[in-house]
C-alpha cells in the first residue's frame, strides 16, 4: 500500500507526519525509526503548505554522476565502470515552496538544474549485499541536484558547485511503496520541458549504488541517495519557476530567487 510521509513545522519543533489527503498525522520519530502516530493532526492547506519542510533530515546526501548514459554524453563524459559518488552537504537541502539562491555572478555564471530521483534509505547499511540493499529502501522523493558547471569543471571536486545553499530542492513528500523501476521523470522550466527520461535507463542499479557505498561507509537510516539524472540539464536564472515530475514519486515546483550582489 502507498504511504506519503511529509515533515511539518509543530509546536516549535519539526514532526515526521503521515499525509493523509490533508492531513498530517503527526509521528512520534521517523516513520523508519518506528515513529507511530501520537494522535495530533494538522490540516495543511497542501503539499506547500509553508509549514512544510524537507520530508528528510539525512546525516548525509550522497549523489551519483554519470548514471544515465545520454547525460553523460551530453558533457563529453566517458561512462562510469563503477558508480561515480559524490556528497551534498545536508545544509543544500531546500524546503518546498523555497528559492533556490543563485551566487555571486563572480562565483558561478553557469548554474544548471539536475532532475532526480532521490532514495531514502530505511536500515543502516554496512558491507550490504544488492538483496539487504533493496530490502533497506523506504520510499522515494523527487530532488533537484543544482549544479554550478563551471565550478564543477574548474575546481576538481566538486564539494562548491554541489554544496552551495539551497543547492538540494526535495519533497515535498516521501513516498512509500511505489514502484520506481521504470517510471518517467521530467524537468520543466517556465513550462519548457527540458529533461524528459525512464528511470530504467540509470546505469547502475539503486541496490547496485547502495551496496558500492556501504562497503566502504555506513548508511543510516534517512539518509539519502541522489541516483543521478537524465539528459537535458540546462541553466537556471533568477525568476525561473522549476518544476520536476516523477511518475507515482511527486511533483517538486520551485522558483530560482534573484542573484545576490
Ligand atoms: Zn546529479
Amino acid at each position: 500500500m502507498t504511504k506519503v510521509y511529509v515533515r511539518v513545522a509543530h509546536q516549535e519543533n519539526v514532526a515526521h507526519a503521515e499525509l493523509v489527503g490533508t492531513e498530517a498525522k503527526i509521528l512520534s520519530g521517523a516513520p523508519w525509526n518506528g515513529g507511530q502516530p501520537t494522535g495530533a493532526v494538522l490540516t495543511l492547506t497542501g503539499l506547500y503548505d509553508e509549514r512544510l519542510r524537507t520530508p528528510v533530515d539525512p546525516s548525509k546526501i550522497l549523489c551519483v554522476g554519470r548514471n544515465y548514459a545520454a547525460h553523460a554524453k551530453e558533457l563529453g563524459n566517458d561512462l562510469p565502470t563503477e558508480p561515480m559518488i559524490c556528497f551534498n552537504p545536508p545544509s543544500a537541502l531546500l524546503s518546498p515552496g523555497g528559492d533556490i539562491v543563485l551566487p555571486p555572478r563572480d562565483v558561478s555564471e553557469k548554474i544548471e538544474h539536475e532532475a532526480e530521483l532521490a532514495v531514502v534509505v530505511g536500515k543502516r547499511l554496512q558491507r550490504a549485499s544488492e538483496a539487504e540493499a533493496a530490502e533497506a529502501v523506504f520510499g522515494y522523493a523527487v530532488a533537484c541536484d543544482v549544479t554550478a558547471r563551471d565550478l564543477q569543471k574548474k575546481d576538481g571536486q566538486w564539494w562548491r558547485a554541489k554544496g552551495m545553499d539551497t543547492f538540494c530542492p526535495l519533497g515535498p513528500s516521501v513516498v512509500r511503496g511505489v514502484d520506481v523501476s521504470d517510471v518517467r521523470i521530467q524537468c520543466h522550466v517556465n513550462d519548457t520541458l527540458r529533461q524528459d527520461g525512464r528511470t530504467s535507463n540509470m546505469i547502475f542499479s539503486i541496490p547496485r549504488v547502495l551496496a558500492y557505498v556501504s562497503r566502504v561507509m555506513t548508511i543510516e537510516p534517512g539518509d539519502l541517495v541522489l541516483t543521478g539524472t537524465p539528459e537535458g540539464v540546462g541553466p537556471l536564472t533568477a525568476g525561473d519557476h522549476l518544476v520536476i515530475e516523477i511518475q507515482n514519486v511527486g511533483r517538486l515546483s520551485v522558483r530560482v530567487a534573484g542573484a545576490m550582489a
